[in-house]
């Protein structure tokens, strides 16, 4: 067992703030232009298209779209980047695995192998030194609290340390050609996200205001919300909600359910961090969860296999924590082991 995450953890006791690399590391201009671009841009366009909107600049047609595409690429990204490419949840056939890694990459939320690399690294270290996005980063403190959701919403994508992808996705990046040429197109992905629902306004409305408002509302919008309901999971998910669920030892994982429904079953967090590679996150017979109905639909028309569906008494025997998570309660700092220590194992070389 490697010992490199030792020297960070050392002495963390879960309140404190994370200790300072004695270089902070900080992305290049180029890089933080371009993120600045991918996540300002859609911004911008909410605000254009709530202006577009107060004159009457949006259609039915527009709202379909918008939904059509946030469907479709928030799937790629809960089923296909999260449950099927990070934890393995289940097996899917080439085909599928394709249309799924490229739904996801058209969400701007960077290339494939990064994200997967990302998210892994983050079940290894969650709420620890070494999290790329934990919001205990400046303590438990209200300040550093706040300091933290922001850092763990945002801030992350600005001076975060990069992640090895060769570290902790070896497996997409040697021994998945067709995982790597997806990732490396992410720029072509993206155009694609933008032009798609162009052409789909232009062809349905006949007209090139109709093609612009489509483009708003069905590109720049659809992407804005699907990142913030994304970037929520990693801030609001590990600050506010319930904890029913055993953790590793610091992490504050929550269950969220406002989210459920917009996030496709992803803020059932607490649930996911308790069993990483279970194909369903919502537990609960009310816990909705759309990503692990689209699981199942998949394993009925046999293109999904091996599914790690939880058994029942295994979830009895994790329900053990009750509870709301305020701002600045204690965590449940009990070890679980299980999946969670066997991805730790695993991508923590
Ligand atoms: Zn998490
Ligand atoms: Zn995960």
């Amino acid at each position: 067992m490697p010992c490199t995450r030792k020297p960070a953890e050392a002495g963390y006791d879960g309140n404190t703030p994370f200790p300072r690399p004695s270089a902070p590391a900080r992305a290049g201009i180029v890089s933080v232009a371009l993120t600045a671009a991918i996540v300002i841009a859609p911004f911008i366009a909410l605000g254009a298209g709530i202006w577009l909107a107060w004159g009457g600049g949006i259609t039915l047609t527009d709202l379909l779209l918008a939904t059509v595409f946030y469907v479709v690429t928030g799937l790629g990204v809960t089923v296909g980047f999260h449950r099927l490419l990070t934890h393995r949840s289940f097996t899917a056939r080439p085909w599928l695995r394709v249309v799924l890694a490229v739904a996801g990459s058209m969400s701007f939320q960077g290339n494939l192998i990064d994200w997967v690399a990302v998210h892994r690294r983050h079940h290894a270290f969650t709420d620890r030194p070494g999290d790329p996005h934990s919001p205990y980063r400046y303590g438990t403190g209200l300040r550093g609290q706040l300091r933290g959701l922001a850092y763990a919403h945002l801030g992350w994508l600005f001076s975060s340390a990069p992640t090895s992808a060769a570290r902790y996705a070896p497996d997409l990046l040697h021994n998945d050609p067709a995982m790597l040429r997806i990732s490396r197109a992410f720029p072509a992905w993206c155009a694609a996200s933008l032009l798609l629902p162009f052409a789909a306004g232009w062809a349905i409305s006949g007209s090139l205001y109709g093609a612009l408002t489509a483009f708003i509302w069905a590109g720049l919008v659809r992407i804005a919300l699907l990142q913030h309901v994304t970037w929520s999971v990693n801030s609001l998910c590990h600050m506010i909600g319930e904890r029913p669920h055993k953790t590793r030892r610091h992490d504050r994982s929550t269950d969220l359910w406002p989210l459920a429904l917009l996030s496709f079953g992803e803020s059932w967090h607490n649930g996911h961090h308790s069993q990483p590679n279970c194909a369903r996150h919502g537990r609960g017979p009310r816990q909705i969860d759309p990503s692990a109905a689209l699981i199942g639909l998949f394993e009925r028309l046999t293109w999904a296999t091996n599914v790690h569906w939880q058994p029942a008494d295994v979830l009895g025997h994790h329900r053990a924590v009750a509870g709301k998570r305020t701002l600045r309660g204690p965590p449940d700092s009990r070890p679980a082991g299980g999946q969670g220590a066997a991805v730790r194992r695993r991508y923590s070389r």
